[in-house]
């Protein structure tokens, strides 16, 4: 395990005057990016922050949030981003989770901070930045880096906290470390063919692994970073012709904007190489408009998530070129080197091929835990480098991975299994309905009954009675809803996820 800190040291030797990243109009070298790290970590100290500290950042993607991340590789403490969509409540949670010494904050954000502090006892300090002032430029330029000296290299230290997206609960802060990370960014280096002289565009938040991690993964190998604050469409287009940017990664809903620009395909996008998505399949009509609009790039989509530092199985290009088997585009692909991926039954048995069960990954990649909460922990990290994904799906004859719902959101009725994306699929088909979750609701006969939330396409009409029975022609019986509610918009989180647990809450309070 190499500490993240030696590679930008290598990079510095061996390039120190080529640009090492970029924000808005600022660029900075490799040298002057060290010194930058150094200098906030030199800050830390300086404050009083010692192995084992959190500090806390809250902001849209900053560059001072991925130095403050690689600041605290050196110093011990880790960085835990938080998601700048959080409602106050929210972000008061996770500074306190995290207890977090001092905290970073966007001028944007600033005033929500500021009318917490009160609720928040850990916080020392609070720095400012961005707007007119910039406290963090001041906190950064206050501290010499010339005689700082990093804390002695643990590889289970973690620098980046990042908290998942909490469909089930309360956010949970992943530990990530040199050891999760590091292998991380080696089997990303291979997936995507990052280079030293690839020039990567980190448009996903930095609060999730989509941004931190893919970031990180481009440093290590001594990639330019091009960090975008915010993502327009037309703007971002603009910046990968004028950055030569070769490798990029949005989620599938913004290559749908990107294609939605009038003048998408008048650009020139000779260099761009790899384009990640990821997060949840590409639509086969957007697939295909992307694959006219980027013909020379390769396509990948990326199944990740927090826990594991990131992504762990690819659908590589092969599978996107001519798409020769379109079927494909629903898979999440196959592990990336060094993954072994295994579906299990409820009793932690292999299953065969074509079997739906829970995922089961082996690999480095696995985080720590979740930070202060050694229970979850004990239920995700399961012993000789296995994690538990929570997801449910199968693995085909040739190696592929089939995502088929989160096993925390699978409907147990009378004894059967029932996968809420599988009636979800169905209902969706219905040309009256605009969006749709299926949730289990308690029932005294079958302990669950399936439920459907609609909401309805603009004006169309239909009854429960009338959906109930189309549903029963296209599905077994035990997986037909028994009842409908209908809703005006279902409740989703940042990153567009339902919340199941919000429409599920009104059934099911005052049970277990
Ligand atoms: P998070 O930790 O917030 O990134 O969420 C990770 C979860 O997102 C995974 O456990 C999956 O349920 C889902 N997910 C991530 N990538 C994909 C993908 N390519 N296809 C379908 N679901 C995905
Ligand atoms: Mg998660």
């Amino acid at each position: 395990v190499v500490p993240i800190g030696n590679h930008i040291d290598r990079w510095v030797q061996s390039k120190p005057d080529e640009h090492a990243v970029s924000y808005g109009t600022t660029d900075y070298t490799w040298a002057q990016f060290r010194t930058r790290i150094r200098a906030n970590a030199a800050a830390q100290v300086a404050d009083g922050i010692r192995t084992g500290d959190r500090i806390a950042f809250l902001d849209k993607n900053n560059l001072a949030c991925l130095e403050t991340t690689l600041a605290a590789s050196l110093t011990g403490a880790a960085n835990a981003v938080i998601n700048f969509r959080l409602s106050p409540d929210e972000v008061a949670y996770i500074v306190n989770d995290a207890r977090a010494r001092i905290v970073i904050v966007g001028s944007e954000f600033a005033d929500l901070i500021a009318g917490l502090r009160d609720e928040l006892p850990t916080v020392e300090r609070v720095i400012v930045t961005g707007g007119v002032d910039d406290d963090y430029e001041k906190w950064i330029a206050g501290a010499s880096d010339a005689d700082f000296e990093p804390v002695r290299f643990d590889p289970d230290a973690s620098f980046l906290q990042l908290y998942t997206s909490g469909t089930t609960g309360h956010p949970k802060g992943a530990m990530l470390t040199h050891r999760s990370l590091g292998a991380h960014n080696a089997a990303a280096a291979v997936g995507f063919g990052f280079t030293p002289s690839s020039v990567n565009m980190v448009a996903m938040p930095l609060f999730h692994v989509g941004g931190s991690s893919w970031s990180l993964a481009g440093i290590s190998v001594g990639a330019q970073t091009i960090v975008v604050r915010d993502v327009d469409p037309s703007a971002v287009l603009d910046e990968i012709v004028e950055r030569k940017v070769t490798h990029a990664f949005f989620v599938p809903a913004v290559f749908g904007f990107f294609l939605e620009e009038p003048r998408v395909a008048d650009r020139d996008y000779s260099a761009v190489r790899c384009l990640g998505y990821g997060g949840s399949p590409m639509p086969l009509p957007t697939m295909r408009a992307c694959l006219e609009t980027w013909p020379d790039a390769d396509f990948y989509q990326v199944y990740g998530m927090t826990e594991m530092s990131g992504v762990f199985s690819v659908l590589g290009p092969e599978d996107h070129r001519d798409l020769a088997h379109p079927e494909r585009l629903v898979s999440a692909g196959r592990p990336l080197p060094g993954v072994t991926v295994t579906v299990v039954d409820r009793d932690g048995n292999a299953l065969a091929p074509g079997s739906i069960g829970e995922f089961w990954v082996q690999s480095k990649q696995h985080m720590l835990g979740y930070w202060g909460n050694p229970e979850a922990t004990s239920k995700t990290l399961v012993g000789d480098d296995w994690l538990r994904t929570g997801d449910a799906g199968l693995l085909d004859d040739d190696g592929y991975l089939y995502i088929s719902d989160r096993v925390k959101d699978m409907i147990i009725s009378g004894g059967e299994n029932i996968y809420p994306a599988e009636v979800e699929r169905v209902i969706i088909e219905n040309p009256a309905v605009a969006d749709v979750a299926v949730i289990g609701v308690p029932d005294e006969k079958w302990g669950e009954t399936v439920k459907a939330v609609v909401v309805l396409a603009d004006d169309a009409s239909t009854t429960d009675v009338e959906l109930i029975a189309y549903c029963r022609e296209r599905l077994a019986g035990y997986k037909t809803p028994k009842s409908v509610e209908f809703l005006s918009a279902l409740p989703r989180n940042s990153t567009g996820k339902i919340l199941k647990r919000e429409l599920r809450k009104p059934y099911w309070e005052g049970r277990t």
